[in-house]
């Protein structure tokens, strides 16, 4: 399959994004080889593509600030069950402690 420079400006999205056939990754590859044009197009593509806060919809920047909420809302979960199982540890050791003291204990017994 030959392509032009417009048929491979247009399929360079699918073919960054491995969404092409292997057909069409051959063509865009032989056509990426003789044409310098397509190569820089390509190039560029390649830098703006990763995560990029402009290239972003509207949407997919509220998704991402939706999503770091819910990760730092998670992280902070995860740090209050830490606290609340350590200071239960704790409080069960205190009382572990005072009551191998028996006497300071001994509320059952009246003397
Ligand atoms: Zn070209």
């Amino acid at each position: 399959m030959k392509l032009n420079c417009d048929m491979t400006m247009d399929l360079v999205a699918l073919y960054q994004d491995g969404l092409a056939s292997e057909s069409t990754n051959e063509a865009v590859e032989s056509h990426l080889e003789t044409c310098a044009r397509c190569r820089e197009y390509y190039k560029s593509y390649r830098i703006a593509k990763p995560f990029q806060e402009e290239f972003l919809t509207v949407q997919e920047r509220e998704f991402a600030e939706v999503a770091k909420r819910l990760r730092a809302r998670k992280l902070w979960k995860r740090i209050f069950t830490c606290s609340y199982i350590l200071a239960s540890i704790a409080a069960m050791m205190v009382l572990w402690l005072r009551l191998q003291d028996e006497d300071e204990f001994d509320v059952y017994h009246v003397k």
